[in-house]
C-alpha cells in the first residue's frame, strides 16, 4: 500500500473549538439534530462545535459540494478563527470487495486524489495529496471499536462516477471510502497547521453493477441517520 507523503498534527489534548465540514444540507440536518444543535452549533463536553456547509449554489441553488467549493469554504472560514480541529462527516461510495455494505462507517487513517494524474517527479504526489490524517491508531481504533466503523484510506475526486483506470487504484490502494471533498479539506488544514478527522458514511458501492445516483439516492436517509447516530460516540474519543 502507499505511505502518506504529508501528514497533519496530531489532535490536541484540549479540544475547545471543532468545526464541522458537511458537504450537503441533507447530510447536515440529521448530523445536526442528533447533535442538539441550534442555530447550527451544538456543545460536547468543553467542546464548542460549529457546523460549516458550504450550502447552494446561487445560480443553480444545488448544494455546492465537490473539491473546490469544500477547500473555498473552509479556507475562508479558517481565517477568522482557526479551530482546534476541524471534522468532516458525510457519505461515502464503499467499496464491496473490501466488504463493506450500505450505512456501514469508515473512519479515516488517510486521504488522497484520485482524479490526479501528473507524471512529472514531485508534481505527481503534489498532485496526489495523500495525507495521514490527524486521530493516533489507538483513537481510530477506540472510534471504530464504539461505532462498529471500518478504520482505512479514503480517496476524493470532483466526480460521483469512477473511470476504470480509478477503479483499479482503489483495488491497488484498498481504497475503503470515495468522496468528493475530504482530501481537498486535508490540504487546507495542511497549509493551516490544523488537526482533522473524519467519518464517513457508505450510501453506494462503488464496484456495484448499480448506477451510483440511485443507489445514493436511495440510501442517504438510512446512511446519514446512522453517521448521525455515531456523532456523539465519535466525538467522545476526540475532545
Ligand atoms: N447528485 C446527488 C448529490 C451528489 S452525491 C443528488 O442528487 O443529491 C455526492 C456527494 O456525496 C458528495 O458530497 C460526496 O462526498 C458524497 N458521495 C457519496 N457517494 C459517492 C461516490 N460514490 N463517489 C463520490 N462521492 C460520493
Amino acid at each position: 500500500m502507499d505511505r502518506p507523503t504529508f501528514a497533519l498534527p496530531p489532535i490536541p489534548p484540549r479540544v475547545h473549538r471543532v468545526l464541522l465540514f458537511v458537504a450537503m444540507r441533507s447530510e447536515a440536518d440529521p448530523i445536526a439534530r442528533a447533535l442538539g444543535a441550534t442555530d447550527g452549533t451544538a456543545r460536547i463536553g468543553d467542546a464548542h462545535i460549529e457546523l460549516l456547509v458550504p450550502g447552494a449554489d446561487p445560480v443553480l441553488g444545488v448544494d455546492r459540494l465537490g473539491p473546490v467549493h469544500a477547500a473555498s469554504a473552509l479556507a475562508r472560514a479558517l481565517c477568522s478563527a482557526p479551530p482546534d480541529l476541524v471534522v468532516n462527516m458525510g457519505t461515502c461510495g464503499g467499496f464491496e470487495s473490501q466488504g463493506l455494505g450500505i450505512a456501514d462507517l469508515v473512519v479515516v487513517r488517510d486521504a488522497m486524489f484520485h482524479d490526479a494524474r501528473v507524471a512529472l517527479d514531485g508534481f505527481d504526489a503534489l498532485a496526489r495529496a495523500h495525507t495521514r490524517l490527524s486521530p493516533s491508531e489507538s483513537q481510530l481504533e477506540a472510534i471504530a471499536a464504539r461505532t462498529s466503523a471500518r478504520i482505512g484510506l479514503a480517496s476524493s475526486g470532483s466526480s460521483l462516477d469512477a473511470t476504470a483506470d480509478e477503479l483499479a487504484l482503489f483495488r491497488r490502494t484498498h481504497t475503503l471510502a470515495k468522496d468528493m471533498e475530504l482530501a481537498a479539506l486535508a490540504v487546507v488544514c495542511r497549509e493551516a497547521g490544523v488537526p482533522l478527522a473524519a467519518l464517513k458514511g457508505v450510501t453506494d458501492l462503488v464496484d456495484h453493477h448499480e448506477p451510483t445516483h440511485e443507489a445514493f439516492l436511495r440510501n442517504l436517509t438510512r446512511t446519514t441517520d446512522r453517521i448521525a447516530q455515531s456523532a456523539a460516540a465519535f466525538f467522545g474519543q476526540l475532545v
